[in-house]
């Protein structure tokens, strides 16, 4: 499987980081490595001294598919969480200066944690989905799929017509404003709507 994570999906996060507003989806993989495994906590990387939290509704694909349209994107995803997509804001800022690719801040070990999957049928409307994240017991980061550039059947129609979607790819779909430093000893948990849905400890 593999982990596609868009980026700038939402205009006020795109502002805060200075970057300009995409005309397509950006977006950028991270390998399987990537992922936690339920219960473990996030070791903080040595080679970082600015990795940044940015909550994001995430995607499960269940069928394999190529060159989707728009309008049958909904029949290849049927389940949604949230994940943190750690950055090393640090390093990426330098790869940015550079002209470089970001991988070495955004697809090192540990940096999906991912939470536990919703059915979209328990949704009223998938392009409403409220999400959040607190640190340390307070909220910050607030956010709503209504509020996404580019919305779900957006991006997977876009991200298809580049690369294979295979069953089990999880998609991460861009975070909202309020990303910020972690510390040793944080505590991280993420909400869909009202349901704690992960909760992760910096070590
Ligand atoms: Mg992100």
């Amino acid at each position: 499987m593999k982990i596609i994570c868009i980026g700038r999906n939402y205009i006020e996060h795109a502002n805060e980081l200075n970057n300009p507003l995409p005309e397509n989806p950006v977006f950028f993989l991270k390998p399987e490595t990537a992922l936690i495994r339920a219960g473990l906590p996030f070791f903080y990387p040595d080679f970082s001294e600015n990795v940044h939290y940015e909550v994001e509704l995430v995607v499960r694909i269940k069928r394999l598919g190529k060159h989707i349209q728009e309008k049958y994107s909904h029949k290849y995803y049927d389940e949604i969480g949230v994940g943190i997509d750690f950055t090393a804001r640090d390093i990426q800022e330098k790869c940015k200066k550079n002209g470089l690719p970001w991988e070495i801040a955004k697809s090192f070990d540990s940096s999906a944690p991912v939470s536990g999957f919703i059915n979209k049928n328990e949704f009223d409307d998938v392009n409403d989905i409220s999400f959040s994240l607190e640190k340390n017991d307070k909220t910050v980061q607030k956010g709503n799929s209504g509020m996404m550039i580019f919305s779900i059947d957006k991006i997977i129609s876009y991200i298809s017509g580049f690369i294979t979607l295979k069953i089990g790819d999880l998609i991460f779909t861009g975070t909202p404003a309020g990303v910020g430093s972690i510390n040793k000893e944080d505590k991280l948990t993420a909400f869909i709507e009202n349901r704690k849905m992960l909760e992760l400890h910096v070590k």
